[in-house]
């Protein structure tokens, strides 16, 4: 979780004022621009007197997602009037359809490859971003993560679908898509704000090119799987972040496994599943197609974690040369 900036908070509520007093002199005093400065003189006020972030109900924390996305927030959830809630309902379930329509399709066979993903948020919307995108000779495979939870992250997560779609069309490098979207990240998101990110570059040949944007590293399923090691810095971290990108050839049938944390950091009694398990779970698989795989994987991830409450987004994609 991220914690509250309030010197953040209170630069954007006194931008806000300023704005709010320029429209009034300039227009007609709108009663609903007069209430509007109201409620942020008094989120100004709290601020100095510290109750700001308290519920007024129950004087705990409002949830701070809630609180970044509406700075003049003054309950929290469980203190929304009846309309209140039932709008945040409606945000809930449009949210998730919004994401589930960015999602690419699935079990297909494209450019020589076949691929399967599963896609888990642990609420109604999720942090993870998964995405496959076709470019006619080449194919990118992503999946990423981005820090926090709930909507905040689910937010970042369709604002890196659209940057990547539109960087992907102009056909950089592949490290200078990955530092160009890192600046763009920087730019335009909250500071604490950050996100990881592993993108596979493949052509119909088997040649992948694999960047590392701070994500957990991909796996080979191959003979003896193993780890490839890529690394770099998260987007949004450092904004002069440079990209380091490294090449394999995949023969037909083998697989490269790409997948979020909420998988390998699976819980059970306090211990994490891990990647040594992981490695070992897919060993005996590599002959399977990329959904076998994939379902075998999230079932015994399940089965480890048992009843203990899933608190993280899980992502699997499986891409298998053919
Ligand atoms: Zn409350």
């Amino acid at each position: 979780m991220f914690e509250l900036n309030t010197d953040e908070i209170r630069a954007k509520l006194t931008d806000r004022k300023t704005r709010l007093e320029i429209a009034i002199t300039k227009t007609e005093k709108s009663s609903q621009l007069v209430g509007l400065l109201k409620e942020v003189d008094s989120a100004l006020e709290r601020l100095d007197t510290g109750t700001y972030g308290l519920c007024e109900v129950c004087h705990d924390s409002i949830e701070k997602e809630r609180l970044l996305a509406d700075p003049l927030m003054r309950f929290c959830i469980d203190h929304l009037s009846t309309v209140q809630q039932k709008n945040l309902e409606e945000d809930i379930e449009l949210s998730s359809s919004i994401q589930k329509a960015l999602l690419p399709k699935n079990n297909l066979v494209l450019n020589g490859w076949d691929f399967n993903y599963i896609y888990e948020p642990a609420g109604p919307v999720s942090g993870d971003y998964c995405d496959i995108l076709n470019t006619g000779s080449e194919t990118y495979f992503i999946v990423g993560d981005v820090s926090g939870k709930g909507f905040a992250a689910s937010m970042l997560m369709t604002h890196m679908h659209a940057m990547f779609h539109s960087l992907i069309s102009v056909g950089l490098p592949l490290e200078e898509l990955l530092s160009r979207a890192n600046r763009l990240f920087c730019e335009s998101t909250l500071t604490s704000h950050y996100a990881t990110l592993l993108c596979i570059k493949a052509d119909e040949k088997g040649r992948i090119e694999v960047c590392n944007a701070g994500h957990v590293q991909p796996i080979l399923l191959s003979g003896n799987c193993k780890i490839l090691d890529v690394r770099g810095f998260p987007l949004g971290l450092f904004c002069q972040s440079t990209y380091e990108i490294k090449n394999y050839n995949l023969e037909t049938g083998e697989s490269l496994l790409l997948y979020s944390d909420g998988i390998t950091e699976a819980l059970r009694n306090g211990k994490e599943f891990g990647v040594e398990r992981l490695l070992d779970f897919v060993n005996p698989l590599t002959d399977f197609s990329p959904k076998h795989i994939s379902n075998k994987i999230l079932n015994e991830v399940r089965e480890y974690s048992g009843s203990e409450n899933r608190t993280d987004d899980q992502t699997i994609m499986l891409i298998r040369k053919i």
